[in-house]
């Protein structure tokens, strides 16, 4: 497992990453670092957990609405209302 010891005794453990994204975790603030290309999110262990099930939901749903916009004729209000 790939850390970093930075000066001030914070340790960040990389937890994961893949591409251009990318999870660090340092258990001084127990907080965990999120980078997804230049952006750079500081999020509790807690929001990890909702940003996981919600991004699997939306992949879930990403796929469902990009699988019913080929069945359609660019009507994109049947796909608009699937969202709410
Ligand atoms: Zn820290």
């Amino acid at each position: 497992m790939k850390t970093e010891n930075l000066s001030d005794g914070h340790t960040k453990t990389l937890l994961a990453s893949h591409n251009d994204c990318s999870v660090l975790y340092c258990s001084k603030c127990d907080a965990l670092e999120l980078n997804l290309a230049a952006l750079t999110l500081r999020i509790s262990p807690e929001s990890l957990r909702s940003l996981s099930t919600v991004m699997n939901h939306a992949k879930v749903k990403l796929a469902k609405v990009q699988n019913s916009s080929t069945e359609y004729d660019g009507s994109d209000r049947s796909v608009f209302e699937r969202f709410h």
